[in-house]
């Protein structure tokens, strides 16, 4: 069915620098889509100088939206009401309007715990994690797996004051985190789950986020980086017998989360997973 855009429709996008790859607005639309909702949601390619009135504006005419790179940050600073993952992580990747003023919350956090619980096929309690990067998305998953009760993350970032950075302003009460930052520090340690929070494998001919001949050893992997038909590093895992996932998943899980901040209501995740196949 096609919906008709008309003064009622509810504007929502996303909001980043380059922005036109995203994959949000083919899940919201899908999201629209499947519950007949009278919206439409965009990709708007905004910088540091329009992007703040952009997002007020989407905001304050009854709409919201998400954060890409590179303005999470700048977004937290513009929040009236941010939510605890927003103060944890210093980042916003999701915008509204409530009461007149404008709440963030950062569902990157959620998006990540959903899904590695999906993959490890349950909790994350009590697991050994090994984080690869120490930039923003390792500080949502860093955040996120402090609230899964994970026992023990160690990160691997090859910048060790930025792994330094990313410890000493993270909510890590209860688990322990070390950091190294040369790969052969972790040989013979195993890990219930490597999460690949670098940028690396972007790009197809990037180098592997962690060479599985390296030394170290782990029962699942969860990429963040994501490709229609799944990452290198990804594919190469699963045909040595590791359970493996790129981050589709967890797009379409933060993506999720974010409806349900602007819509009070369940999001449609099948429809919006199918979206990406
Ligand atoms: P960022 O802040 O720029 O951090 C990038 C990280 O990658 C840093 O730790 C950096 O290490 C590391 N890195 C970059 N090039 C490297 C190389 N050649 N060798 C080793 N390490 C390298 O980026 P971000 O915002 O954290 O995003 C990281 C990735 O997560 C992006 O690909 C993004 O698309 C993805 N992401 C996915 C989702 C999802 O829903 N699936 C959500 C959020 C983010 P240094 O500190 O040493 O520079």
């Amino acid at each position: 069915m096609t919906l008709a855009i008309g003064a009622g429709t509810r504007l929502f996008a996303v909001l980043g620098d380059p922005v036109a790859h995203s994959l949000s607005p083919r899940i919201q639309n899908a999201a629209i889509r499947a519950l007949h909702l009278d919206a439409v949601y965009l990709a708007l390619r905004a910088d540091s100088d329009t992007f703040p009135g952009l997002m007020r504006g989407l905001a304050h005419a009854g709409g919201g939206g998400n954060v890409t790179l590179p303005h999470k940050q700048l977004a937290a600073t513009l929040i009236d009401h941010p939510t605890a993952a927003l103060q944890a992580t210093g980042a916003c990747n999701t915008f509204w309007l409530e009461d007149g003023k404008i709440r963030g919350d950062n569902t990157d956090v959620e998006g990540f715990a959903v899904a590695a619980r999906m993959l490890l096929n349950g909790s994350l309690e009590g697991t050994r994690v090994l984080l690869l990067g120490a930039g923003g998305a390792a500080r949502a998953v860093l955040y996120a797996l402090a609230r899964e009760g994970v026992d023990q993350v160690v990160i691997l970032n090859r910048t060790a004051e930025r792994a330094a950075a990313l410890i000493s302003g993270s909510q890590t009460a209860g688990i322990q985190v070390h950091p190294v930052q040369r790969v052969e520090e972790l040989r013979g340690q195993h890990f219930d789950l490597v999460a690949n929070a670098t940028s690396l494998g972007l790009r197809d001919d990037d180098p592997l986020p962690l060479d599985p001949a390296a030394g170290a050893t782990f029962t699942a992997a969860l990429d963040l980086v994501y490709a229609l038909n799944g990452t290198r590093w990804i594919r190469e895992l699963r045909e040595l017998g590791i359970h493996a996932a790129d981050g589709k998943e967890m797009l379409v899980q933060q993506g999720a989360a974010s409806f349900e901040r602007w819509w009070a209501r369940e999001a449609p995740v099948e429809q919006m997973r199918s979206a990406l196949s």
